[in-house]
């Protein structure tokens, strides 16, 4: 199957940072540049992960009977190896970079809880967070992929931070992983906006889910939390609307002033997301997310956090 959709580049391959770097004079990236060797070395392990991505196949299949049953054990699977969830569908020429051959059937997403205790200590301990996440994403879909290759006999393909085809919100809605928020990020149900991914792409036969919809987008239209405090006026009023869902666009040359080009990371948009405990009502978020309020109140609500 050929890819057909465009996914931004990372890192210094990403057009819209370079040339938002060029317009500023700048050549590289002052949040990059800042020494931080544990963060550095969670992105070295998912670039370790690479190689590992693909390997070989055993030559007995499995033969599966029960779709159903199968995907059970897939995601009891990857939630031992540490996910927070699991989700799978078929495989679509729009889930996959343009131009990029994957000749799997299936997508597995594995999604990994971003500890949300993190928001109200230092902007440097949410980005050691959000990269260890990455890592953790890294380990259990290279994993995940290796046990379906080996145990399983079909092949499977790892996509994570080191090195992904995927396009990972559509894939999440489709998963029923929950709805795309106006921050730009998918909101599920518990987990609220904070985790983070990896995939497999794999020919292994399995049942699929459904779409999850629980109002987050109505929601969002009043709630305007995620535009109010962001310090670089990035989140839209507007949207869009395609295939039925609103898609509003952060405004990328807004952002990375706040977000790259400064030394400390900035998550505020998703931080200040009441979904960390709005649907699932679990006290002790909630509790964070009262405690974080008071500190952006502090700090001023579009101030970038760890400015005062
Ligand atoms: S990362 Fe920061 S600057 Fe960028 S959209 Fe979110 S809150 Fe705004
Ligand atoms: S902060 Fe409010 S407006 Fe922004 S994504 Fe979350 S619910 Fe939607």
């Amino acid at each position: 199957m050929k890819g057909t959709s465009w996914i931004r580049e990372q890192g210094m391959q990403d057009a819209l940072l370079c040339a938002a770097l060029r317009d500023r004079g700048m050549d590289d990236v002052p949040l990059w540049q800042h020494p931080f060797p544990k963060r550095d070395a969670a992105m070295t392990h998912c670039n370790d992960l690479v190689p590992r991505r693909d390997g070989p196949v055993a030559p007995e299949r499995v033969e599966v009977v029960d779709e159903a049953a199968m995907a059970e054990e897939i995601k009891r699977r990857a939630r031992a190896l540490g996910a927070a969830d699991v989700g799978m569908t078929a495989l679509k020429p729009e889930f996959v970079e343009l131009g990029v051959e994957l000749p799997h059937r299936n997508v597995i997403a594995a999604i990994c809880y971003e500890d949300y205790r993190k928001s109200v200590e230092s902007p440097q301990a949410v980005d050691l967070e959000a990269m260890s996440t990455y890592a953790k994403c890294a380990d259990v879909a290279t994993e995940l992929a290796r046990q379906i290759r080996e145990e399983f006999g079909y092949p499977a393909l790892a996509h994570h931070n080191g090195s992904f085809q995927i396009q990972a919100i559509p894939v999440f809605y489709e998963v029923g992983f929950g709805e795309l928020g106006r921050h730009g990020s998918l909101i599920h149900p518990e987990l609220g906006a904070n985790f983070r991914p990896g995939f497999v792409t794999t020919d292994l036969p399995v049942a699929y889910d459904e779409p999850y919809e629980f109002g987050v987008q109505d929601y969002c239209m009043s709630c305007n939390l995620c535009r109010n405090n962001c310090p670089g006026d990035a989140i839209p009023d507007g949207y869009i609307v395609t295939d039925g869902i609103k898609r509003w666009l952060t405004d990328i040359d807004k952002c990375y002033p706040i977000s790259r080009f400064r030394e400390a990371y900035c998550h505020i948009c998703v931080d200040v997301c009441p979904y960390i405990y709005k649907e699932n009502g679990d006290a002790e978020k909630r509790d964070i997310f009262r405690q974080y309020m008071k500190i952006r109140k502090e700090e001023g609500y579009k101030t970038p956090k760890g400015e005062r």
